[in-house]
């Protein structure tokens, strides 16, 4: 079910028998010469939907721009500044808290919003109020990702690209791939730089010319549907757990 689209007398039945509720995020963000910059909220959305059309779970409207600044160097990437954007989703997520949602989990595609959706879930938990998880595909079936592709690439690299390809293949260059690959940085996650142990870059461009990693040309839409669909169903076995929780096994421990 999805939220946006109905009436509010039909949402009540929902709200009256149900307390979780799925919130796809993503970003708007340059994704390299090949990919469109809507590729991280497509991607979530697509999850989000995928699940709560199998399980019967609400989704919420998708948040489609995110903490984004390391790409800002190239052109149209969109962002919000990370405080912002904690107050943000911690607001709409209390909202969701007052028609009856005490579970939520952030279907997230972007890894630039993990630690902030993390915050916002550790204050919400503090509270005792809603119980919210992050959520990023990827992290739910890291050895098919591993199998599948010698070079992933953290950002626009080929797991975006095959996903993309599965869901809107019209968005994606196919004729770029090998320009994608040269222009980047392909074997970033083998050797991303740090001095004496330490992290001195702060944005993509540190990096990569295009704003992206990995070998693009190792994607097929056969790829991203086999991720697509093994990653849905570790999303709705989540979901049947979440719902399964008692409520006040979810909640802080107590004091020693
Ligand atoms: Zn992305």
């Amino acid at each position: 079910m999805y939220l946006a689209e109905e009436a509010w007398p039909d949402l009540d039945a929902y709200f009256e028998n149900e307390s979780l509720a799925l919130v796809p995020l993503g970003s708007t963000e340059q994704h390299g010469p090949h990919l469109p910059l809507a590729t991280d909220h497509l991607i979530a959305e697509a999850f989000a939907t995928a699940a709560a059309d199998r399980t019967g779970f609400l989704r919420t409207p998708t948040i489609t721009v995110g903490v984004s600044p390391h790409h800002r160097q190239f052109t149209g990437t969109m962002w919000v500044d990370a405080p912002v954007f904690r107050d943000y989703v911690e607001s709409f997520t209390r909202n969701l808290a007052y028609h009856g949602i005490d579970r939520v989990i952030y279907v997230n595609a972007h890894g630039g919003n993990v630690e902030h959706l993390r915050e916002v879930g550790r204050r919400l938990h503090d509270d005792e109020d809603v119980y919210a998880i992050e959520w990023m595909w990827n992290d739910s079936i890291p050895d098919l990702v591993d199998e599948l592709f010698e070079h992933n690439g953290p950002h626009g690299g080929p797991k975006e690209t095959a996903l993309i390809q599965h869901l809107r293949s019209e968005l994606v260059h196919d004729d770029r791939l090998a320009d994608a690959r040269d222009g980047g940085f392909p074997e970033f996650e083998a050797s991303a730089p740090t001095h004496h142990g330490a992290r001195t870059f702060y944005d993509a461009i540190d990096n990569t010319d295009n704003g992206v990693f990995g070998d693009q040309t190792d994607a097929t839409a056969e790829k991203g549907e086999r991720m697509f669909e093994e990653a849905t169903a570790q999303l709705v076995q989540l979901c049947n757990w979440l719902d399964d929780q008692p409520f006040a096994d979810l909640l802080p421990k107590d004091h020693v």
